[in-house]
């Protein structure tokens, strides 16, 4: 059994739709298919402006839904046939409905809770699960929706939930108890549910985990990610027009790829995966004969290779300085603290004994909460001058290396400071992973383009000759 997932850049237009639903057909003939979908593209992030709009009191909001109503009976008039349309259209009409009914309230009362919120911005996935379902029925494929939304189980921090996998599973291998190999059935991407049935998300570009929860629970023999490029490349194609596809990458520098910025695929999608080592193909819907990027266990003593360059936008750097000689443990200990309650919005964090000063980066959205949390909680230390300074430093963007390096670090960090002198950029601060499998390094956001395509164009050769067959 094979889980295929397809991303919002797959289903974007009728035509890449049409596409999906070519590659499902042909998959069929060699397996059993399990689908998991995502909202259209720019949906969500629709639904998202939808809402805040309306809990400003902005009259704007009509206008995107009326927008997504639109697209969504556009893309039904298109892919559906005529026998199964008046279903689809009934369908797509209870959720929109609803979501208008929502979207009222919030105008009105000016407020909604990040519960109301997810439920909302998951309804794009249950809008396309309908349109790919009616599809299938159209080109004469039997299929059936799955709401992922009731089997998914999560706890209630809403918009980044945690999933409960013994109780996932649990609820996933009961609903696909009585499964039938002719039938294809269409899991919405992105969502879950609390004990108590509130409607959850997983974080955004969250239906890769969706697949792959999926695709454990069920004990698929692959997991499909279908996007809109030719699998995991050596930095994001967007930026770095020679970036190559990479044939293999294991599960430990996919994740770290994906959690230091590489949007391809959601960090925490290799959980589920990666203890069962069931392989997970990236691969792309405008070229689906390409073999893409097979991710899976290292292989033993794997060779030297540097895989990726990557990025992180919108990044902020927190810093305390001059911290009295003898409170920096204290000190440390009550930052510790501060981020664990805050949710660990930290992406580096740096302590050095020697300059006496604690870093943190975070993103910049999440800066403002944090350092009013550490100069309310650490107002004492402030006062009796323990902690010297406190410094944001904004627009940041850290640039990392991904790849398992432990035996040649020294040459990869020289060649990385080489390309940092030769086009004068201005290196922040440096922060390497104690196994080697990723050095990153933070400059001004102005600069983010260059330093990847620079770092990319040092690499270049080493990737040829390492990644490619
Ligand atoms: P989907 O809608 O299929 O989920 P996403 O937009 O979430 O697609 O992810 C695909 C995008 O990820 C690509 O269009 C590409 O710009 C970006 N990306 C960033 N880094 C990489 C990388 N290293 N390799 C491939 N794509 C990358
Ligand atoms: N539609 C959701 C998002 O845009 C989830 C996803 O596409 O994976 O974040
Ligand atoms: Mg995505």
């Amino acid at each position: 059994m094979r889980v295929l997932k397809f991303g919002g850049t797959s289903v974007g237009t009728v035509e890449s739709f049409r596409n999906v639903v070519q590659i499902i057909s042909q998959k069929l003939k060699e397996d059993k298919i399990v689908v998991v979908i995502s909202a259209l593209a720019k949906v969500t992030d629709q639904l998202i402006n939808s809402v805040e709009y309306a809990g400003q009191r902005n009259p704007e909001y009509k206008k995107i839904f009326a927008e997504i109503k639109s697209q969504h009976y556009e893309f039904v008039h298109e892919l559906v046939s005529e026998e199964f349309q008046n279903d689809a259209k009934s369908k797509i009409d209870l959720i929109l409905n609803e979501l208008e009914l929502k979207l009222e309230s919030i105008f009105f009362l000016q407020e909604y809770s990040a519960r109301v919120s997810d439920s909302i911005i998951s309804s794009g996935e249950r809008l396309s699960q309908i349109i790919l379902t009616s599809a299938l029925n159209s080109a004469g494929i039997k299929s059936k929706i799955i709401d992922a939304g009731k089997l998914i189980r999560t706890n209630d921090n809403f918009g980044q939930a945690e999933v409960d996998y013994d109780a996932t599973d649990k609820l996933l291998a009961k609903a696909f108890r009585d499964s039938k190999r002719d039938c294809v059935e269409v899991l919405n991407g992105f969502t879950g549910s609390t004990a108590k049935g509130e409607p959850t998300t997983l974080g955004r570009s969250g239906s890769d985990y969706t697949a792959t929860i999926v695709g454990s629970a069920l004990n698929a023999n692959v997991i499909e990610i279908w996007t809109d490029v030719d699998g995991i490349l050596t930095a994001d194609p967007r930026l770095v027009s020679d970036a190559i596809p990479l044939k293999t990458l294991s599960y430990q520098d996919a994740a770290e790829l994906a959690f230091l910025g590489a949007k391809v695929i959601f960090p925490k999608a290799m959980e589920p995966v990666k203890f069962k080592n069931i392989p997970v193909l990236v691969l792309n819907t405008f070229q689906p004969a390409f073999e893409g990027t097979l991710i899976n266990n290292e292989p033993e003593g794997n060779p030297y290779s540097i895989k990726s360059v990557t990025h992180m936008e919108d990044l902020s750097l927190i810093t305390l300085s001059n911290l009295a000689l003898d409170s920096d443990t204290h000190l440390l200990e009550r930052i510790v603290r501060i981020l664990k309650h805050q949710k660990w919005p930290s992406i580096f964090f740096n302590y050095s004994i020697s300059q006496r000063s604690i870093s943190v980066l975070t993103q910049t959205k999440k800066s403002i909460g944090l350092i009013d949390e550490i100069r309310d909680k650490l107002k004492n230390e402030l006062d009796d001058r323990q902690i010297g300074n406190i410094n944001l430093r904004n627009s940041l963007c850290l640039v990392s290396i991904i790849g398992n390096n432990s035996d040649n670090q020294i040459e990869t960090m020289n060649k990385i400071f080489r390309t940092i002198e030769a086009n004068h950029f201005k290196n922040i601060l440096f922060f390497s992973c104690s196994e080697g499998r990723n050095h990153s390094f933070l400059f001004a956001e102005t600069e983010a383009e260059k330093v990847v395509g620079a770092i990319h164009s040092t690499f270049l050769n080493e990737f040829i000759n390492t990644n490619v067959a």
